[in-house]
């Protein structure tokens, strides 16, 4: 019998974005070896916000890191929610969770120059520009070969290589997202003096969001319908982007409709989601993050979600148990929270496709009542 109180020793993640850099921090922290296999050759990032819940920042908490993500970020309350002229009508988000605030806005690349100095810090390898080439997934380990023609042996795999993961396709076969027909564009802008939280307004053919990333910058995000092809040339995303924007005679809006010119600063795309079904787990390879479970972001969690399976991963792989025990635990305290989200934030863009196209909602669609139920059950310890 194995005495000892790390059987998990030697752990390989695939992916260094949120979710592969978490989960690498917290089991470094607890003294299992963690390296990242990243397929970048240097980290690109792009420079808009992302929107951390109090759940988030709970998670960020558990690996050292909240108070830095928020020292760098925007705390903010609750989120307004207006019509296209700038009327409040109520309020959404998960109410704050101790000393974390109902939000915390932040830059992208802020928020991963927060988590690489930590996984530094810890002792996390990272091997750039590679990827896993082939796998042989055992019941007592892991042996990778890498494309760079290397080799590793692993008591675990952790895949956390995004929702077009490769890993996924090698282990476990094919799943394709599925695109939801709506898309997203967002842009940063400077903040402006009355942005005192975080905003969403309520138009007929986009929704339109004005988050705060830093004391002095924000970004913002516009919903639309795009229709079956959403590819949108480069030379015709400020255009359009700013077409959109003219249904909202709100001051915040309109006061930064004119900073809109580059069209390198519009991040445009469309919106997929991917439910992997359970398990997410074969032998000795386990999937985290958006690899199992991506989520469009309607409900502005799908990097929470992430965080959280690094939490609860790391976690169970500190206990001396059967290591499919472990990943089953995980499966429990996973899937229904995760597929809550997904399955939410589903409903909730289905409706707005059907409002954008000028069709009625079905009786008793009620976007608040989905948003805070879903929200309220992320208070819920993980
Ligand atoms: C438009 C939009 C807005 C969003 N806004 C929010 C928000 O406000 N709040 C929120 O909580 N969530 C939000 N999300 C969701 C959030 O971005 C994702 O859930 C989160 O980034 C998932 O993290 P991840 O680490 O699982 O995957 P990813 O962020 O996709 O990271 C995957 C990493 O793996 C690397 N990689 C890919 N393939 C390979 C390979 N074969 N080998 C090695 N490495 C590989 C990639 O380069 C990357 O570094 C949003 C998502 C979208 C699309």
């Amino acid at each position: 019998m194995n005495q000892s109180p790390r059987p998990i020793k030697n752990v390989l993640i695939v992916g260094g974005g949120i979710g592969g850099q978490s989960v690498a921090i917290a089991l470094k922290k607890a003294g299992i070896n963690a390296e990242i296999a990243e397929i970048q050759q240097a980290f690109s990032v792009y420079g808009v916000g992302i929107i951390q819940m109090a759940n988030a920042l709970r998670a960020l908490d558990a690996i050292g890191v909240a108070d830095e993500a928020m020292r760098r970020g925007s705390p903010y309350g609750m989120v307004k929610l207006c019509t296209p002229t700038g009327f409040p009508f109520g309020e959404t988000g998960v109410p704050p969770m101790g000393r974390f605030p109902s939000h915390n806005g932040i830059s992208r690349r802020i928020l991963h120059e927060v988590l690489y100095a930590e996984a530094v810090k810890v002792g996390v390898r990272f091997r750039m520009g590679l990827t896993v080439d082939t796998i042989d997934n055992r019941p007592d380990g892991v042996d990778v070969h890498f494309t760079d023609g290397s080799t590793g042996r692993y008591d675990v795999l952790i895949t956390a290589d995004g929702i077009n993961s490769k890993v996924r396709k090698l282990v476990f076969g094919e799943y394709t997202p599925n695109y939801v027909g709506l898309s997203v564009w967002r842009y940063p802008f400077k903040r402006p003096a009355a942005l005192d939280t975080g905003y969403m307004f309520f138009g007929k053919k986009s929704r339109v969001g004005l988050i705060p990333m830093t004391a002095d910058s924000m970004y913002m995000f516009v919903v639309t319908a795009e229709g079956e092809k959403p590819q949108i040339p480069d030379d015709m995303l400020v255009d359009k982007l700013k077409a959109y924007l003219s249904e909202y005679p709100a001051n915040l809006v309109q006061d930064v409709i004119d900073q809109i010119t580059d069209p390198k600063l519009v991040n445009y795309r469309p919106l997929e989601t991917l439910k992997m079904p359970s398990p997410w787990y074969k032998n000795r390879v386990v999937v985290l993050g958006d690899a199992a479970h991506a989520t469009i972001p309607q409900l502005g969690s799908g990097a929470a979600l992430a965080l959280e399976d690094a939490v609860v991963l790391a976690e169970l792989l500190q206990k001396d148990e059967p290591v499919e025990a472990l990943f089953e635990q995980y499966m429990k305290r996973r899937l229904d929270r995760c597929m809550m989200v997904v399955e939410a934030s589903e409903t909730l863009g289905k409706w707005e496709l059907m409002e954008f196209n000028g069709q009625p909602l079905p009786e008793g669609a009620h976007v608040g009542a989905v948003m805070g139920k879903t929200l309220m059950a992320l208070t819920a310890p993980i």
